[in-house]
């Protein structure tokens, strides 16, 4: 990927993206293909047998979204508007190409990397400017104040309970009127025999037993970059980010209030789960929010707002290509997956058929092609991988609830979310839950509005 973003070589570009496009596709000992036609049979047979039209319907029964018809009306709903922002992406970097007097056509080898330099031209953004802003002392306790104003919970410092690194730390979770929750620990930094990327996980799971509740203790585990000689920890804003992410799964497990264990918290259906998860991430650059944290480490200074504004238009820049490869990943995905019983496909010719009827342009390609779609064929995500996009339509839907109030800490908004969503785990269907918060079904309006998708409609 950096190869095709900073390479001014066209035809080691082009070569470079043939051989990423084509993994599991040469025909060799490596060849996926045969393995797919096979696989996605077997699934459709073994759906039968269980009395299923097809593959997803199996798996969608125990979904958000119920069955195919459901996930296949956002992904076409979104796939409208998002195509036509990636047609005028392209059109852009012609242009850009046409002014370097090139007489060359824009092809896929040539998407990120004037991708980049429409992005340079437009915006002058640097990620890094943003960095004294975000201390991670100050982002932590700035988003141990934004629960405080939307459930009235604070967070103590616990001194006395046993940590597994010196890196970590432990808090008591408490309500209002000082009822203990629960415990969460936190161990942000990266070291050598941590696992990558980012989580909530759970040690005690919420229940009750004897009439009385048990209380959770969850756990935080991130990759950020630690102090530095004189320097304290500071994070990017992709890092703040992340915290709210995974605070916001860390809320869930905490607030749970349900009888039993293995419906507690986060043990709610795939393409429901990152609800309070990505619902928090929109609350850590609200402008009220930046004032409770985002303080530079030496001046004490806010954040300026225009800093905070370039990071927003930038991260809007070449959402066209960024939505329409991965809505055709899982176009594919439900395309294989609603396959009936005793239909015979080849993978890449099924493949190819599919997006031609979507009119996919062909400077871009699915996010995975079909002999490299670990997810839905290696690690259970098959007819799941539009639960991503699904679970960004709710959590945009929610927090526009709270913005049409007028104040993002609105407590009655508040309350609802914390009563019909994460205090519910999975005891009662998603939908009837996120319609007793929302008082209806999300609309996909919020998600485009947010990519900057909205332009089409
Ligand atoms: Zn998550």
């Amino acid at each position: 990927m950096p190869f095709l973003q900073y390479s001014e070589n066209r035809a080691l570009r082009e070569k470079m993206y043939h051989a990423y496009i084509n993994r599991g596709n040469n025909n060799d000992a490596n060849d996926n293909k045969k393995i797919i036609s096979r696989m996605v049979a077997l699934r459709a047979e073994k759906a039968g047998l269980l009395g299923y039209n097809s593959h997803a319907d199996f798996v969608l029964e125990e979904s958000m979204a119920k069955s195919p018809k459901e996930a296949y009306d956002l992904l076409n709903g979104l796939w409208d508007a998002a195509l036509p922002v990636a047609k005028q992406e392209a059109a852009d970097m012609q242009k850009m190409m046409d002014k370097e007097g090139r007489n060359e056509t824009l092809e896929a080898w040539d998407w990120s990397h004037y991708a980049d330099k429409v992005r340079k031209e437009r915006y002058n953004y640097d990620a890094e400017e943003l960095r004294p802003y975000f201390q991670l002392e100050n982002v932590k306790a700035g988003f141990f104040k934004v629960a405080n104003k939307l459930y009235g919970i604070t967070f103590t410092a616990l001194t006395d309970v046993p940590v597994y690194h010196k890196d970590v730390t432990a808090y008591q979770v408490k309500e209002a009127d000082g009822t203990h929750i629960g415990v969460i620990y936190m161990d942000f930094f990266t070291r050598s025999s941590k696992r990558g990327g980012a989580w909530m996980t759970s040690y005690a799971t919420q229940s009750y037993k004897d009439g009385k509740r048990v209380a959770p203790v969850v756990s935080i585990v991130c990759n950020f970059s630690g102090p530095n000689g004189d320097e304290p920890a500071l994070f990017t804003a992709d890092e703040v980010t992340t915290f709210y992410h995974e605070m916001g799964h860390a809320l869930h497990g905490l607030l749970s209030n349900v009888k039993y264990r293995s419906l507690a918290g986060t043990s709610v259906p795939r393409d429901f789960v990152e609800l309070p998860s990505q619902v928090m991430e929109h609350f850590a650059f609200e402008p009220e929010v930046l004032q409770f944290y985002a303080k530079h480490y030496k001046t004490g200074a806010i954040v300026p707002q225009e800093l905070i504004t370039k990071m927003k238009n930038a991260g809007k820049f070449n959402q066209g290509f960024e939505t329409v490869e991965y809505l055709a990943a899982s176009l594919l995905d439900m395309g294989f997956h609603t396959i009936p019983v005793g239909k015979e496909i080849g993978a890449i010719k099924f493949e190819t058929a599919e997006m031609n009827k979507y009119g996919l342009i062909r400077q871009i390609a699915p996010r995975y092609r079909s002999t490299y779609f670990q997810h839905i064929f290696a690690s259970g995500y098959s007819a799941g991988y539009y639960s991503y996009i699904w679970s960004a339509v709710l959590d945009s839907d929610a927090f526009a609830a709270f913005k049409e109030s007028g104040n993002i800490f609105n407590p009655e908004v508040a309350k609802s979310f914390r009563k019909n969503v994460l205090e519910k785990g999975g005891t009662i269907e998603p939908m009837d839950l996120y319609k007793a918060f929302r008082g209806k079904e999300p609309d996909m309006k919020h998600l485009l509005k947010d990519r900057g998708l909205n332009k089409a409609l």
